[in-house]
């Protein structure tokens, strides 16, 4: 079964990562948390279900973003309807500024909590006024789900692929290492919670497309 392909009830939906992302440092790999060994990148997908497509968690520079967006794609940057923010990380909003027709969406949670502690009039203040809140649904057939602790108000994507459940788990799962350690990140806000958002993960998910890495197949007994 091809797994990017599948038939639901509201639609077929079509995903692909864009990027595929890194962490600044990995102690899976033996380095240490209190230095960045290079500079981060998250995992960038597209997810297109009838005429919606949607970005989640814009990776690169616009500029880079949209070459990125046609290389893999062969989709232009008007194209996008939508753009989904697992959570207010600068490296998850890099390129946001590639759709600016686009309609920004963030659980109301992550929004609720970040204009808490933002200047309302800074550029993230303003920025955050852009985005529309949402809480269950981004759309039928997409499902939010609340994995809170790596951020106070972080979010994922749950939809149905070929009969497959695959979560956008942007940095509730940080690659499959950490994932398969049921590990969090060291600049988690609530550990326990990220080990609960884990592991709810885990008990859902088929696929898992992880805040940065590649996506991976969750081995369920
Ligand atoms: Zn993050
Ligand atoms: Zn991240």
């Amino acid at each position: 079964m091809d797994p990017t392909d599948g038939k639901g009830n509201a639609g077929t939906i079509r995903w692909d990562v864009l990027t595929i992302g890194h962490l600044s440092r990995n102690k899976f790999w033996g380095e240490s948390s209190d230095k960045a060994y290079r500079s981060p990148r998250c995992t960038c997908t597209l997810i297109r279900l009838n005429e919606r497509t949607i970005i989640v968690d814009p990776s690169c520079p616009p500029e880079e973003m949209i070459r990125v967006l046609d290389q893999r794609t062969g989709l232009k940057a008007e194209q996008i309807t939508d753009v989904f923010l697992t959570h207010f990380h600068g490296d998850h909003r890099y390129g946001i500024e590639a759709f600016p027709d686009a309609r920004r969406f963030m659980a109301r949670r992550e929004i609720d909590h970040c204009r808490g502690q933002l200047p309302p009039d800074s550029p993230e203040g303003l920025l955050l006024d852009r985005l529309i809140p949402v809480d269950h649904s981004l759309t039928p057939g997409i499902q939010i789900v609340h994995t809170p602790g790596h951020s106070e108000g972080h979010s994922s994507l749950v939809f149905d692929s070929g009969g497959l459940t695959v979560v956008v788990a942007g940095d509730a799962a940080m690659t499959r290492d950490f994932f398969r350690a049921r590990d969090y990140y060291f600049n988690t806000t609530d550990p326990e919670a990220a080990v609960h958002s884990i592991d709810r993960i885990a008990a859902i998910a088929d696929i898992v497309i992880p805040g940065h890495d590649n996506y991976f197949l969750n081995q369920r007994s």
